[in-house]
C-alpha cells in the first residue's frame, strides 16, 4: 500500500485537478434541467475538460469486470441506475434523479467525483435519499484521519443509512486514486469500526457512497451499467479526499 501514498506535492497537483473537476460538474449540474439529454451533457463534459487542460479519465477506461472499455467522459446514470449509465438521447424528465459521476486526469494525476441532481419536482422520499446520501458522504470524509482505519469510514456511511431506512449498495466500492484511476485500498460503503488498513497521511481516497430505497442489490445490464435489482431509486456522491496531517481535505471542491 506504502506505494499508493502521495507527497505534498503531489497532493497539491491533485488539488488543482480537483478544482477543475469540481468547476465542470458544478456547471453541469447547473445544466441538468428537464428536456436536455444526456449525450448533451456528455459533449459538454468533454469541451470543459479540455478546456480545463484536462484529460477525461473514463472515455476509453475499461473498469474491473466490464465487457469493454467505456465509450464517454461523463456517467449519466437516471433513477434506478447506480452508476455508469451511458450518456444517450434519453432526454432528462422532471422528478427525474441524475447521477453525473466525472473523473479527468490533470499532469499524470486521476480525481474523480460524482453528484446526484434531483430535476425539478421529484418524491419527498427521493430528496430524503439524496440527501443522506450526501450526507452519508460528509461523516464519512470527517472519519478519514489518521488513527482511524479505512472500516471506519465505511461502517460510519452503513449505519447513517440504514438508519434513514435506505440500503447501502455492497457490490460497488470507493477507492484509493492518483497516478491511476483505480488504486488500492478499496473504499467499501460498509465495514467494522477499526476494521481494515489504517488511514495514513499521503492516502488519496474516492469516498463514494451509493445508496438504494430497496435491497441494496444490484444487477448489471449489456452496456455494463448497474442497475437496482428491485428496480428502486438510487443515489451517488463522490468526492476525492487526501489525508493529511491536519486532517482529510477534500480535493473535489471548488
Ligand atoms: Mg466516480
Ligand atoms: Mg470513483
Amino acid at each position: 500500500m506504502g506505494s499508493n501514498l502521495k507527497t505534498e506535492e503531489e497532493i497539491k497537483i491533485m488539488a488543482e485537478a480537483g478544482r477543475r473537476l469540481a468547476h465542470v460538474l458544478q456547471v453541469l449540474k447547473e445544466e441538468t434541467s428537464p428536456g436536455i439529454t444526456t449525450a448533451y451533457l456528455d459533449q459538454l463534459a468533454f469541451r470543459l475538460i479540455g478546456q480545463a487542460d484536462a484529460k477525461p479519465a473514463f472515455l476509453g477506461y475499461k473498469p474491473e469486470g466490464a465487457s469493454r472499455a467505456y465509450p464517454y467522459t461523463l456517467c449519466a446514470s437516471i433513477n434506478e441506475v447506480v452508476v455508469h449509465g451511458q450518456p444517450s438521447d434519453y432526454i432528462i424528465q422532471d422528478g427525474d434523479l441524475v447521477k453525473l459521476d466525472l473523473g479527468l486526469k490533470f499532469k499524470g494525476f486521476y480525481v474523480d467525483s460524482a453528484v446526484t441532481v434531483g430535476v425539478g419536482r421529484i418524491g419527498r422520499e427521493a430528496k430524503k435519499l439524496i440527501e443522506a446520501t450526501e450526507e452519508s458522504l460528509g461523516l464519512a470524509i470527517e472519519e478519514a484521519h489518521i488513527g482511524n482505519t479505512i472500516g471506519d469510514i465505511g461502517h460510519t456511511v452503513e449505519k447513517y443509512i440504514t438508519g434513514k431506512k435506505f440500503s447501502v449498495v455492497r457490490s460497488l466500492t470507493g477507492h484509493g486514486i492518483g497516478r491511476h484511476l483505480h488504486e488500492d485500498p478499496q473504499v467499501l460503503n460498509f465495514g467494522k469500526p477499526g476494521g481494515g488498513e489504517d488511514i495514513e497521511v499521503g492516502m488519496v481516497l474516492a469516498i463514494e457512497p451509493m445508496v438504494t430505497m430497496g435491497s441494496g442489490r444490484t444487477d448489471t445490464l449489456p452496456d455494463d451499467s448497474f442497475i437496482t435489482a428491485d428496480g428502486s431509486l438510487a443515489a451517488h456522491f463522490e468526492h476525492t479526499v487526501a489525508i493529511t496531517e491536519d486532517g482529510p481535505i477534500v480535493l473535489t471542491r471548488l
